[in-house]
């Protein structure tokens, strides 16, 4: 195949009337295999008004001048992405604080989930925000600047704040979240041996979780699950399987889509067919994997998948909203090895709201079992720290304490070990720190400033707090009655059945 093939028509035109960058904090590969951000650049593109450049961090040289540009936008994907949009911001002399930029410079704006979550820390940064996933917001954003482009660069901004799905920090009103039907199968539109995912065709099948687990942002940010229809999927999948063997499966919760055993007997009846495919799924609930879902991930070269058990013990997995029984997920280590799969690698999260010793001792003797009924087949484990995110019910909940998660860190490290059982851990410290990205305010603005100038290693998030504000404010417990600087961003479920939620797990 040819180095990169681009899947859709990009316009020709000479005198666009709207110019614009979108910027991904990262590296050209990684922006290659980053589904939403190629999808919103593709949308752009395809407008005959609009002239789109993809720009990255290592991009070297661009077709326009800043000074050219109407927009500059950013993909925001992970807490830590702002650290790179610093670093772009730097490279092409934009002041980073929007108040420093007169009206010689684009509007610079940022979207994507850690911005529909809690925008806050950034709104002395950015000029606006697109709230949610709506492709109609994008195009609005557009027209809107097109009929009002002889106005200074506030009073534009001014109209955008009316803008469903668009908040102005300069002009703060609540915000209602845009949501798209989903009503066709989003793919990448380029597929490149450049790619993080080389030569991989990826496609969304699924948006949101329905299953509503009390810590996860995925579900929350995106109720309701959407479901592409299966004619949709397989009308992309015939488009990519064109250009490529390579495809991945995208969704919070691909498992559960209704028609997954009609997609998966399509891909076994073209590899019967002899066509050659690999296939990889994004993620895999323990309670929803068939044995039609695993054999066709086998048969399309997966040596092991990643299913999440989170906690440790039943009890816990109650009050998360977890609801998988030991049995169950006792089952899936079962059908996953029966079918052909080598091994899985088990995910859990440590500091759950409630968790106890007795919640990981319970965790060992679970995985001694596993361990002794499966042997040779290869489990590995993998452990994070609980990050309470916006929008959840959990929300309002304490992170624990730094010394006490080491210290549980420490213990199942050395059962682990007693066991002989792979397990990672993440930094507890780095946990903490995105603990304060997630829950921060609009005063956290000055401090990521600092950070990013500070070399924005551990140490200089630590130290550049010193004389601005105290960020462990941002990791103990919320009050239940308090506003919170997220609720300007109105989601659904509201925050009356957030509270609801919250109360029937934990009390
Ligand atoms: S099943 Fe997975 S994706 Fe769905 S809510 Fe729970 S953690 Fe999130």
């Amino acid at each position: 195949m040819s180095k990169e093939i681009c899947l859709y028509r990009v316009s020709k035109i000479k005198n666009p009337d709207v110019k614009l960058w979108m910027c991904f904090p990262s590296v050209y590969s990684f922006s290659l295999s980053s589904l939403g951000y190629l999808w919103i650049s593709k949308e752009f593109d395809e407008r005959d008004d609009v002239f789109v450049e993809r720009v990255c961090s290592d991009t070297s040289s661009t077709c326009l001048s800043v000074k050219e540009l109407d927009f500059i936008g950013f993909s925001f994907s992970f807490d830590l992405d702002f650290l790179n949009i610093f670093k772009m911001l730097d490279k092409y002399s934009i002041p980073l604080k929007a108040e420093d930029r007169d009206d010689t410079f684009p509007f610079i704006f940022a979207g994507g989930p850690v911005i529909t979550a809690n925008p806050m820390p950034y709104s002395k940064i950015f000029d606006f925000f697109l709230i949610g996933d709506s492709k109609n917001v994008n195009t609005t954003v557009v027209d809107v600047y097109k009929n009002n482009r002889d106005k200074t660069k506030d009073e534009i901004l001014n109209i955008l704040s009316d803008i469903e799905g668009v908040f102005v920090p300069k002009y703060p009103k609540p915000v209602q979240k845009s949501t798209t039907t989903l009503d066709c199968c989003v793919y990448t539109p380029i597929i490149s041996e450049d790619a993080y995912f080389k030569d991989t065709f990826i496609l969304e099948i699924v948006r949101g979780c329905s299953n509503c687990c009390a810590f996860c942002l995925a579900s929350y940010l995106n109720l309701p699950q959407r479901n592409v229809e299966l004619s949709k999927i397989i009308e992309a999948l015939e488009i990519g399987l064109n250009f490529t063997d390579k495809i991945a499966l995208l969704g919070a919760n691909v498992c559960t889509h209704p028609d997954i055993d009609a997609i998966c007997n399509y891909l076994l009846e073209k590899m019967s067919k002899g066509k050659k495919i690999e296939m990889s799924i994004s993620s895999l609930r323990a309670d929803k994997l068939s044995p039609l879902i695993v054999k066709t991930l086998v048969r399309a070269g997966c040596k092991t998948a990643t299913v999440a058990l989170e906690a440790g013990s039943e009890r816990l997995r109650k009050v998360i909203n977890k609801n998988i029984s030991n049995a169950q997920f006792v089952d899936t280590v079962r059908v996953s090895r029966d079918n052909g799969l080598k091994g899985l690698k088990v995910y859990c999260m440590l500091g759950l709201p409630t968790e106890t010793m007795e919640d990981l001792e319970d965790l060992v003797k679970f995985v001694k079992t596993l361990k002794t009924d499966f042997k040779g087949f290869d489990l590995s484990y993998s452990f994070s720290t609980f990050i309470p995110k916006p929008h959840t019910p959990f929300q309002w909940c304490a992170r624990e304490d730094s010394k006490s998660l080491e210290n549980k860190q420490h213990y199942l490290k050395k059962e682990f070990h007693k066991l002989g059982l792979k397990a990672s851990f993440s930094s507890v410290k780095w946990d903490y720190y995105q603990t304060v990205l997630s829950r921060g305010d609009e005063r956290l603005g000055d401090y990521l400033i600092e950070v990013y100038k500070n070399g924005a290693n551990l140490g200089a998030f630590k130290n550049s707090a010193k004389g601005l504000l105290d960020v462990s404010e941002f990791v103990g417990e919320f009050d239940i009655n308090s506003d919170l600087c997220w609720d300007i961003i109105k989601v659904k479920p509201e925050k009356f059945a957030l509270i609801s939620e919250h109360n029937r797990l934990l009390h």
